[in-house]
């Protein structure tokens, strides 16, 4: 996709997208269509969007609305094209179950969000097999390849223990070996990283969190960064191998996901979405700034024995993480409460923060990891990911900063 806007930087992109591309009476965003069925004026016309010609059909493969939001997340991320879904989950799992087949191998990280190692668990049950690694040095996913190895999975920064995962060098070997490189990158959002400058084949968002942001709507993307090969993906199958082989990974996770699995994103929430993502780059950068400011506080207080937060000189990773997004760490990170204080306890005294398990919102949102969110995976992977019981996980809102910082040390004190 080539556009001169492309020379801007992100929200001035996003601002303008809907207006530039032409909206009636001069409105600045493009209309909500809620149709869920698009009539032709003829024949013709009706065989061609059957056959592979861009229109709409049937609001299950997409209305006009989704298409609007795909282009401005294709510009955000200065990709090549997208398609949305009704949750981060469904994007996940529609790229999944669309590119993969029972006998790969995929290598993942090993510290990555719950549910989508829950969909691990199911892609093993309909014989995929996966093999997860620490991600944060390479070598460990070189180290794990196999003949029917497809495809490389890492979340650029893990939940709820920060580890940065070694996005370059993971780039490099998938692209030494052919393989498809998916970074989910919720945590980093396209203004702390572009997918293509790590050589990501595709990118996955939950777009209920920062993009959307403000907890006000569910959906996902996959997007293609233009970076991979498709012609040396033996999985694309033969309907789709056709017209531009860069098309070919989206048109099958599109027209195969959207049908078979039906996660469709609706008008309603994509157009919030739209409007949620003008704004994300002003609340990202009030939310890292509190991250940092609260992970600072948190590190020196008497009872709290460690903190995990890319942004502070003592993480395992944090020069990568500074390189990787350019200053900015996002807004997540874990402590671990000492002892001799309750966890639950120290929860309770929060009179700002809430107890929460989203993340990326405006308000700042606290869980105990361990307990929630990491109970069903047991405790065997619970201490192979590092999630001990006394682990609180923040995600960071745009509040002022001294209120959020006084909630914390409050809620310490004994
Ligand atoms: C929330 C999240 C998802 C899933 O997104 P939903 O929109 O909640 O389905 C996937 N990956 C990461 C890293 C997330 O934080």
């Amino acid at each position: 996709m080539s556009d001169q806007s492309y020379s801007e930087g992100l929200t001035t992109r996003i601002l303008h997208a809907d207006r530039r591309a032409g909206a009636e009476h001069g409105a600045v965003h493009k209309p909500m269509h809620s149709s869920s069925q698009y009539a032709f004026e003829d024949a013709q016309s009706l065989t061609a969007v059957f056959q592979g010609q861009p229109g709409f059909s049937y609001a299950r493969q997409g209305t006009p609305t989704t298409a609007w939001l795909e282009r401005k997340l294709t510009l955000m991320e200065n990709a090549q094209g997208s398609v949305v879904f009704s949750t981060g989950m469904a994007a996940l799992a529609a790229l999944f179950t669309t590119l993969l087949k029972a006998g790969d191998h995929v290598v993942a990280s090993q510290n990555i969000f719950g549910n989508t190692n829950s969909l691990f668990g199911t892609l093993r049950q309909l014989g995929v097999e996966v093999t997860l690694v620490d991600a944060t040095d390479a070598r460990n996913l070189e180290a794990a390849l196999q003949d029917n190895t497809r495809l490389l999975f890492v979340e650029t920064i893990a939940n709820p223990g920060t580890q940065v995962a070694d996005l370059i060098k993971i780039g490099e070997l998938a692209k030494a070996h052919q393989l498809l490189y998916v970074v989910d990158s919720t945590l980093t959002t396209p203004w702390l990283l572009q997918g293509r400058d790590i050589n990501a084949s595709l990118v996955v968002h939950s777009l209920s969190k920062h993009i959307a942001g403000q907890a006000q709507a569910l959906g996902g993307v996959v997007i293609d960064t233009g970076c991979f090969d498709w012609e040396a993906y033996d999985n694309i199958l033969p309907t789709y191998r056709q017209g531009n082989p860069a098309q070919w990974g989206l048109t099958q996770i599109r027209k195969k996901g959207l049908r078979d699995m039906g996660a469709t994103l609706a008008a309603e929430p994509a157009h919030r979405i739209s409007l949620g993502a003008e704004t994300m780059a002003l609340r990202l950068a009030r939310g890292c700034d509190n991250a940092m400011a609260l992970a600072q506080m948190l590190e020196v207080h008497p009872g709290v024995q460690s903190v995990a937060y890319p942004g502070l000189a003592s993480h395992a990773q944090h020069e990568r993480a500074t390189t990787l997004f350019g200053g900015r760490y996002g807004t997540l990170l874990s402590f671990v409460i000492k002892p001799e204080l309750d966890c639950l306890d120290v929860l309770n005294r929060l009179k700002i923060a809430i107890l929460a398990t989203h993340l990326g919102d405006t308000r700042t949102l606290c869980l105990p990891a361990a307990l929630t969110i990491y109970h069903e995976m047991g405790p065997a992977m619970r201490a192979q990911m590092g999630i001990s019981d006394n682990l609180i996980r923040v995600s960071v809102g745009i509040e002022d900063e001294q209120d959020l910082l006084r909630d914390f040390s409050n809620a310490l004190e004994n």
